[in-house]
């Protein structure tokens, strides 16, 4: 059985910036080389530092992002080769919850008008039905519908941003990109929007990409974690293969950072420098620059996957058998 929603092959995304004062551009290598699925149901998470790519390649499977090579399939069909129409189709079953729930709705608009806009927009639905679905997904996003007469300043940040995940349901999407849902938010009122999120893909067989740089959020909700390092995912694996037999340096790094997280000993690691600029990659591993364990060979070969399950794989010369 074929229970890929999307698959991501070989995808590259580059954009050029100014230098500045110097004049003239450079070109920044965001994703290099990222192949991906995301399976029917779950929750895959991308874990990894400010600037590491994740945010970019998730806009890249929404088509907001443009690639410069590979290819993306959602329900097997090559997304990168819609037409206009076919992609403001895959818009309806792809829905995005953004990070901050203050700027993303509208402030002159009621909550019923602000839901209703999508259907308006993209179905031939009566008023009356629109109102009915309108409804529907206010409930399931655990709010009155009696809080659909009011103005966004008239709610809390948690409570905006249950309008704004009912706004993406709207559409009854098959795949929802949550780009840092939480991060915006009072910390007593993080897990009131993490559990609303979880009920919503166990209910609803919902499939999740969650952009996050928070680990504890990544530990209760994620099925999967890809471990994103410059552009390149450097292991994958299930939520107990992550947080419990890391491989990878930089994973475990990462990890070392919340220890409360895992259930392994282990010890604090702290990388050296910071991360290199994506419009300058190292050659070889391009985690070599900050790894405790780069030998000759990371600095001169780009390492290839050593899978370890069928689930997790992780792409680093340690484990490489051929010496
Ligand atoms: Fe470290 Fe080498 Fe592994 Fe890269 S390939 S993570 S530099 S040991």
């Amino acid at each position: 059985m074929n229970d890929e929603l999307i698959k991501i092959r070989d995808l590259h995304i580059e954009y050029k910036t100014n230098k500045g004062i110097l004049g003239g551009t450079r070109i920044i290598h965001a994703v290099n080389g990222v192949s991906l699925d995301i399976k029917k149901g779950e929750i895959l998470a991308i874990a990894g530092e400010s600037g590491c790519g994740k945010s970019t390649l998730a806009k890249a499977i929404l088509q907001l992002e443009p690639a410069k090579a590979g290819e993306i399939y959602f329900e097997n069909q090559d997304t990168l080769k819609f037409n206009k129409k076919e992609i403001k189709n895959f818009r309806k079953k792809a829905q995005m919850v953004f990070q901050n729930p203050y700027a993303s709705l509208n402030p002159k608009m009621k909550i019923i008008d602000t839901l209703k806009e999508p259907l308006k927009i993209n179905t031939n639905l009566s008023d009356k039905e629109i109102t009915e679905i309108v409804k529907e997904k206010i409930k399931m996003a655990g709010l009155d519908e009696n809080c659909l007469k009011l103005y966004p300043h008239e709610f809390s940040g948690g409570q905006r941003q249950r309008i704004a995940i009912a706004r993406a349901l709207v559409m009854e999407p098959e795949f929802i990109l949550a780009d840092e849902p939480v991060s915006a938010l009072d910390v007593s009122i993080q897990a009131q929007i993490i559990n609303l999120l979880k009920e919503l893909k166990e209910k609803y067989n919902l499939t999740f990409l969650l952009i996050t740089h928070d680990l504890s959020v990544i530990k209760y909700l994620a099925d999967r974690i890809a471990v994103m390092y410059l552009g390149e995912i450097v292991e994958i694996g299930t939520n107990d293969e992550i947080f419990n037999h890391p491989k990878h340096p930089y994973t475990k790094a990462l990890l070392s950072s919340a220890p409360q997280l895992s259930k392994r000993k282990q010890e604090k690691i702290i990388l050296k420098g910071d991360l290199p600029s994506p419009a300058n990659l190292p050659d070889g591993c391009k985690f070599h620059t900050r790894c405790p364990f780069a030998m000759k060979k990371c600095l001169e070969h780009i390492p290839f996957d050593t899978e370890f399950s069928k689930t997790h794989k992780t792409r680093c010369f340690l484990y490489d058998n051929n010496d």
